[in-house]
């Protein structure tokens, strides 16, 4: 899931991506309005966490336009805490949630969590497919049941074939929902995450098929194996 932070106080958009990146989440941030608006035109998120007060353009503004552009992704707003007009005025703008600063970054992941589940998988904080079952909201994978043990990049990778079960992904697809502006990995590291990911489900009813040219496809085998 990529996401994007904007936050004009570097040490709290550093924590942020700190703590949201150790969960999995390719992350990019943005440190004025105008480099937002730049960004989200440019790129797709999961996810957007908007400060209000920025330079350049305020959050507001970058809202705004970002609706105008038609786009729904989830944002998530920061505001001050007894500032309950700008509450008001972005959810009316079209934010999702907010949260008030100081906040506490277990409740912002949590938030950020709900939001990019909403936008993806509908409510539910689960997804199925076979035997194998994804936790979005616990961030973890079982199979019949029993854990199934992901790094957080592999657990990244799985979700995103997850979310298009059925359907052929791309590299360029994983790259992008994996990696921020400032990483460069390769085609090999997909390769090798996928290898990883193919073993792991070795017991399941899951394939993750190579369609040459192409890219990969998640499905259950219904046939014995
Ligand atoms: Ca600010």
């Amino acid at each position: 899931m990529r996401v994007l932070i904007v936050e004009d106080d570097p040490t709290l958009a550093d924590g942020l991506s700190h703590s949201l990146t150790k969960v999995g989440y390719a992350v990019d941030c943005a440190r004025h309005g105008e480099e937002a608006d730049h960004m989200l035109i440019g790129q797709s998120y999961d996810l957007v966490i908007l400060d209000i007060g920025l330079p350049k353009l305020n959050g507001f503004e970058v809202l705004s336009r970002l609706r105008r552009r038609g786009s729904l992704v989830p944002v998530l707003i920061l505001t001050a805490r007894d500032a309950v007009q700008e509450r008001v005025k972005g959810l009316d703008l079209g934010a999702d949630d907010y949260i008030t600063k100081p906040f506490d970054l277990a409740e912002l992941e949590a938030r950020a969590r709900a939001l990019i589940r909403r936008g993806q998988y509908g409510a539910s904080a689960q997804v199925t497919l076979g035997n194998l079952t994804l936790d979005t909201a616990g961030r973890r994978a079982t199979l019949s049941g029993q854990p199934l043990e992901l790094s957080a990049r592999e657990l990244a990778v799985l979700e995103i074939f997850m979310l298009r079960a059925g359907k052929v992904v791309n590299k360029e697809h994983i790259l992008e929902r994996l990696c921020n502006w400032d990483e460069d990995i390769g085609d090999n590291a997909i390769e090798v995450y996928v290898h990883r990911l193919r073993k792991k489900l070795e017991p399941s009813d899951i394939r993750i098929r190579t369609i040459r040219g192409l890219g990969y496809l998640l499905e259950q085998v219904t046939e014995p194996i």
